[in-house]
């Protein structure tokens, strides 16, 4: 049972393994969401569960364009993520100098006085000698709560960066339900525009008898999302006219649905769609809930 929860941060320049972070904390269930920058809102990159604690990753809009928009990014600095989280983890690579996109955010954090955590990546690209070179570079640079060197891709450290996480969190409701990895409302968004692009394309009553469910919701290392969409009808029948003839309506269909949500999330999209029977579907409410039809929560 989940009683306490932690809120963290993920901050790093491009490239420096947060994606590849976030997948190997979240775990094989993950589903990231694109690297759409929002304006306003922190995104939440993927949701953790250990013992008693439920774990929060946020990504923090805006950085990933620090590059090209530093004035913007230093304004928002006090105001943004970094202030409302429990604690913040600056991933670097495993060089002893810091570059300027890291001098920034030691800056935003010593701003904000949140606790940090410094997680040295890929570290097994590295001897150790040039490790501890990192170490004491950073160590020197900033009061971190703990320097955990890591390899995201190797899956090395996770377990201590964990333990680190963990001391930050505290009692209270957990934040999300079971089995949630990622934050819904841009899988809802993809699975509104299938629906969309099925009532635009079917003249029938058949869209009405339909649902659509995103299963599976990835972003690639490449940086595709890979996104599987599964169309619930009521018949057979039904399942025919969706598919058409050699399958020429859900290849309509899936074109359209995948240049929207290529707009939606901000990057390429590599669709798949299936089409199930699930006669009455509409009379479950279990079923309803799993599709996001409620209005609990
Ligand atoms: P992001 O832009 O910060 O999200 O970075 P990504 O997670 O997309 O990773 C950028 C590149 O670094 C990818 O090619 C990853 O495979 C690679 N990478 C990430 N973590 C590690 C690591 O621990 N070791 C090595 N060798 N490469 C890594
Ligand atoms: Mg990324």
């Amino acid at each position: 049972m989940i009683t306490k929860t932690v809120m963290i941060a993920l901050v790093g320049r491009p490239n420096v393994g947060k994606s590849t972070l976030v997948n190997a904390l979240v775990g094989e269930k993950i589903a990231i969401v694109s690297p759409k920058p929002q304006t306003t809102r922190n995104r939440i990159f993927g949701i953790a569960e250990r013992g008693e604690t439920q774990l929060v990753f946020l990504d923090t809009p805006g950085f990933h364009k620090a590059r090209t928009k530093l004035g913007d990014y230093m304004v928002s600095v006090s105001e943004q993520s970094v202030g409302d989280v429990d604690a913040v983890c600056l991933i670097v690579e495993p060089k002893a100098n810091i570059g300027t996109q890291e001098a920034l955010l030691i800056e935003r954090i010593r701003a904000a006085g949140v606790p940090a955590v410094l997680a040295i990546n890929k570290i097994d690209t590295v001897k150790k000698e040039e490790l501890l070179a990192v170490i004491a570079t950073y160590a020197a640079a900033y009061d971190f709560a703990a320097v955990v060197p890591i390899s995201a891709k190797k899956q090395d450290g996770l377990d201590i960066l964990f333990d680190e996480f963990e001391k930050f969190a505290e009692e209270g409701p957990q934040l999300f339900p079971d089995d949630m990895v990622t934050d819904q409302p841009e899988r809802l968004m993809c699975a509104e525009i299938v629906r969309e692009k099925l009532l635009l394309s079917l003249e029938s009553e058949v869209p009405h008898g339909t649902a659509v469910e995103i299963e599976s919701f990835r972003e690639r290392e490449d940086g595709v999302t890979e996104i599987g969409a599964v169309i619930y009808c009521e018949k057979a029948s039904h399942k025919g006219m969706i598919i058409g003839r050699n399958g020429d309506m859900l290849k309509r269909v899936g074109e359209m649905a995948r240049r929207d949500m290529e707009g939606l999330l901000g990057g390429k999209v590599f669709l798949q769609t299936w089409v199930r029977v699930k006669p009455n579907w509409r009379d479950s409410g279990a079923n309803l809930r799993t599709l996001g039809y409620t209005n609990e929560g």
